[in-house]
């Protein structure tokens, strides 16, 4: 087959493979993406090491081992509290397995006499007998290839096995073959690289485990993701050089009328940055500006503030955000600022119900308003704006380069201006966002007073709930955020409903709580309770990281806060102190599984509170485990790179994208093509109008 037929294959939809209904391929999507190419470029976690047991023995005792074994009979159980008891048998020996919470019917039904299937589990040995505890996993005999050898262990969600998972990962590895390579020979060879297809095999099976053979892998295809995006952003620069834009005056008049209503003044750090924001405005080609400022720094007003400069005349501009809620927020806080004024504003997301949204758009579509917020819904192919001249982004690293992309092509080459509270160096901006102007929030309002830091054990936990008693009595508001499982997000939520049935008993009406599953509107009501104090104990799944502002907030408690990374702690912790009250943030610990990472990151967010120091120290503390799993870390933009661990192989992707760039006339066919290959690779579909050189 041609590759560029091959590499088709690869962009289709993971509902193509085998085994995956409409259902499932809903599961994988959430997971990884829609395509098939999605699912091999979603790595590991970490590996697991399984051996084939041909028949029962000493050297497998305390081993994890997948054995093919025939159903003997299911031993009678005297007392429901006994364990539950099957016999197998291998090569002529008996074993059993064993269930302490053993379904009859369920484990007849799994475990039928006369069987033969595939255990995997631990051995052991017990009174001269071997046995095995709950296994793992109970497969037919056909899958005993993706059961045994080093094996990767991926994130799932409920409605997925892992032995489902690898036995689809298996069949996506068919899907492999060998493309004309992209990176320069002499970096293949100084970095001692395999090839594109080899390295995406390896990750997914290595041949033995050693760490620094699977990081090659892994840096290879995170090189890649690097090129590609480095290519992407020049690209993007040279169509934005030669557009041209609305020129936008500054408003003084409507400017001083909303700073008037605020109940506090602007910090210089602001006023600066709103002086930089408006020069590019005021310019006959589009702004490309970068908002950097620390948790809490204010960047929303001067979001605002900028946004009404463009009002003046009858330019659109719009405000996009990463979730739902946090659209909800902004749009309320403007709304409410702008009360008494001429602008329209109107919240825009994908919840909004139909009919709803038909009306908004008309009125989007024939600039009847003037502020559009909203979530990614914002720039949908549909979506019409009479003249959409100005852009926020806010938490940009949320966002895809493909979604610039997208913005770009509406309204009327609008100025771009993308906000993060992420504190990344500025040679790394400069390479990550392919230099975009930085401003800086460099100061936090003045009347804030430090948020004090405790860390505390579980088994106290009893205790911290009375004590928010006194909190609740002082009319304060609290944040209980609960474990983040990583597995699952089901696990996440039914974690926090745990919780809020435990406060309930003793807070009564006073306790909320707010995930991701819930609808718009609902989450609306219990937000806006929250901020009226109807409810002062809002207990949440990681949903509230970003963004949420309930100054009255004063206490955060974060459950099992040693499983959460530490820029994510430190945004938590951010969502309190943002007024002039002191404040409190408890990290929670469980004393019996918390390892020594765990224990270092939360000494490292309880002595410091500069987000710039964490996120270098977050990097520093992180293991074979960490590099691998980089989702953990922010940047849902890329698959495998990690813009901060990997900065130096950015900055040479970005010397090598503008090589590229610059011979561009020169470059062959068959050449073009090796580029745009990679291109195909790294992004989804949807954008690839947008995105290849020619
Ligand atoms: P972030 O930069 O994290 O997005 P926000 O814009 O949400 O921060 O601001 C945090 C809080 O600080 C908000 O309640 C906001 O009203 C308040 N705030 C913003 N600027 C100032 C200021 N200059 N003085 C006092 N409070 C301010
Ligand atoms: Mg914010």
């Amino acid at each position: 087959m041609p590759y560029d037929l091959l590499l088709k294959n690869l962009n289709t939809s993971v509902a193509n493979l085998k085994g995956i209904g409409p259902k499932t391929s809903k599961l994988f999507e959430k997971l990884c993406g829609e395509r098939i190419i999605d699912l091999l470029l979603t790595t590991p976690r970490i590996y697991k090491k399984r051996l084939h047991a041909i028949k029962l023995s000493e050297i497998y005792i305390k081993k994890e081992i997948a054995i093919k074994a025939t159903v003997v009979k299911h031993l009678p159980q005297f007392n429901p509290k006994m364990p539950y008891r099957v016999l197998c048998n291998c090569n002529d020996e008996e074993f059993e397995l064993i269930f302490f919470r053993g379904y009859k019917k369920y484990l007849n039904n799994i475990l039928p006499v006369g069987q033969t299937k595939i255990i995997c589990g631990k051995l052991e040995r017990f009174s001269n007998k071997y046995q095995i505890i709950h296994p793992e996993t109970i497969s037919s005999v056909e899958d005993l290839p993706f059961l045994h050898g080093l094996l990767g262990v991926y994130s799932l969600t409920r409605g997925l096995t892992m032995p489902f998972y690898r036995k689809i990962i298996k069949q996506t590895l068919e899907y492999l073959f060998d493309i004309p390579e992209w990176i320069e020979k002499d970096i293949i060879e100084e970095y001692n690289w395999k090839s594109w297809k080899e390295s995406v095999l390896s990750i997914h099976r290595p041949k033995n485990l050693e760490e620094k053979k699977v990081i090659k892998m892994r840096d290879r295809l995170a090189f890649d993701e690097a090129l590609s995006h480095q290519i992407k952003l020049f690209v993007l620069k040279e169509k934005i050089k030669k557009n041209k834009c609305n020129k936008i005056e500054t408003n003084q008049s409507i400017k001083k009328e909303i700073i008037s209503k605020l109940n506090f003044e602007l910090t210089n750090s602001q006023e600066k940055v709103l002086k930089e924001i408006e020069n590019d405005l005021y310019q006959d080609h589009p702004m490309q500006r970068l908002l950097q400022g620390d948790v809490g720094s204010g960047k929303t007003i001067v979001a605002l503030i900028s946004m009404l400069n463009v009002t003046k005349k009858e330019f659109q501009t719009a405000l996009m955000v990463p979730t739902e809620i946090l659209a909800i927020q902004h749009f309320n806080y403007f709304k409410n600022l702008l009360k008494n004024s001429k602008i329209k504003i109107v919240l825009l997301t994908s919840k909004i119900k139909k009919k709803e949204k038909k009306n908004i758009l008309k009125e989007i579509e024939e600039g009847k308003v003037d502020i559009i917020i909203g979530t990614h819904a914002l720039f949908q192919d549909k979506i019409k704006y009479k003249n959409l001249s100005y852009v926020i982004i806010d938490e940009q690293h949320r966002f895809g380069v493909h979604q610039k992309f997208q913005l770009t092509s509406k309204g009327n080459n609008p100025h771009i201006l993308a906000m993060t509270a992420t504190p990344i160096p500025r040679t790394l901006a400069l390479t990550m966002y392919g230099n975009m102007d930085i401003s800086k929030i460099t100061e936090l309002p003045s009347n804030r007073k430090e948020i004090k830091t405790l860390s505390v054990s579980k088994k106290k936990i009893s205790q911290i709930i009375l004590d928010l008693k006194n909190i609740v009595e002082n009319n304060y508001n609290i944040f209980w955020i609960c474990p983040l499982i990583e597995e699952s997000e089901n696990l996440d939520l039914i974690a926090a409903e745990k919780r809020f049935k435990s406060l309930k008993k003793i807070y009564k009406e006073k306790v909320g709580i707010i995930h991701g599953r819930m609808d718009t509107k609902k989450k609306k009501t219990i937000i806006n309770k929250f901020r009226k104090k109807e409810v002062q104990i809002l207990v949440s799944t990681t949903i509230i990281e970003v963004g949420i502002d309930v100054p009255s907030a004063t206490v955060i408690i974060i459950e099992e806060s040693d499983r959460f990374g530490l820029s994510q702690l430190h945004q938590l912790r951010g969502r309190v102190g943002r007024s002039d009250i002191s404040s409190t943030c408890i990290l929670i610990y469980n004393d019996k599984n918390i390892n020594e990472l765990g224990k270092k990151r939360i000494e490292i967010i309880k002595k410091n509170k500069d987000g710039f120091f964490i996120a270098e120290e977050d990097l520093k503390l992180r293991g074979f485990g960490e590099i691998l799993g980089t989702k953990q870390t922010g940047y849902q933009l890329f698959k495998i790179l990690d813009p901060f661990y990997d900065s130096k192989l950015m900055e040479i992707a970005s010397q090598e994208a503008r090589k590229i760039i610059k011979k561009k006339e020169k470059l062959s066919k068959e050449e073009k093509e090796i580029i745009n290959n990679l291109l195909k690779i790294y992004n989804h579909n949807s954008s690839l109008k947008y995105i290849s050189i020619a």
